[in-house]
């Protein structure tokens, strides 16, 4: 199928209250504009520099969305123009964020990323230091940041069933954190192989690669 045929494919199935993030990673800008010219404007990247490139050569009203782990010092990099931060696990992160963003006059939007699956290899705070940080003083005294939800994604495994286990502990923890913070808003879970479970159990935010795009060449 095509990618305008593959975003159709997905669109009419999703509840108006759920967005969808094309995650474009390593995709040419050829691809990108498909997706584009079908009418889709939220793309995923997952590495600052290539969000960056694409930034510059495509159109301005795109919202970019950075889906992956966060170093430090590239924060300057997309502090411009980024639209959404997905994967926010410390307060280090959030105040170098917050200190970039200061730089253009912006409040850049955040997510705090949860770990939920079990893997090691899963980047993510505890729910526990992630309810510290939103309700410790330093946090509040950032202005240039705006916390907006959470985003966890959950393991790799054909066993739905622990899947959904994570799925539900994250839109527990939303509900949880909800109540002191009721600016919160997003949950971003949910994958090509995952999405419609990730849906039934709460999440607003899908983040969709090889469903549309076809699978990624990494070479
Ligand atoms: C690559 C990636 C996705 C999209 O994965 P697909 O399985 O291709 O849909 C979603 N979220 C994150 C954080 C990713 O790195």
């Amino acid at each position: 199928m095509s990618i305008s045929k593959n975003l159709q494919a997905i669109k009419s199935i999703l509840p108006d209250h759920v967005n969808l993030v094309a995650v474009s990673k390593t995709k040419p800008i050829s691809e990108l504009m498909e997706a584009y010219d079908a009418g889709q404007r939220i793309f995923g990247e997952n590495k600052i520099q290539e969000m960056a490139q694409k930034y510059e050569h495509m159109p301005k009203d795109i919202q970019w969305h950075m889906i992956g782990h966060v170093q430090r010092n590239k924060v300057k990099y997309m502090a411009e123009f980024v639209s959404l931060i997905h994967g926010v696990d410390s307060f280090k992160l959030l105040k170098e964020i917050n200190k970039q963003a200061q730089k253009y006059d912006r409040v850049i939007n955040c997510l705090l990323q949860i770990k939920i699956a079990e893997e090691e290899s899963k980047f993510g705070m505890s729910k526990k230091d992630a309810s510290t940080l939103l309700q410790s003083e330093e946090f509040s005294e950032l202005q240039h940041i705006n916390v907006i939800g959470l985003m966890g994604m959950a393991t790799f495994t054909d066993d739905m069933a622990q899947v959904e286990g994570e799925f539900k502990f994250l839109k527990s923890t939303f509900e949880e954190f909800k109540i002191i913070n009721p600016e919160l808003e997003t949950i971003s879970m949910g994958m090509s192989g995952d999405y419609k479970l990730a849906i039934d159990c709460g999440s607003t935010m899908i983040r969709v690669g090889s469903s549309i795009f076809g699978a990624r060449n990494y070479n």
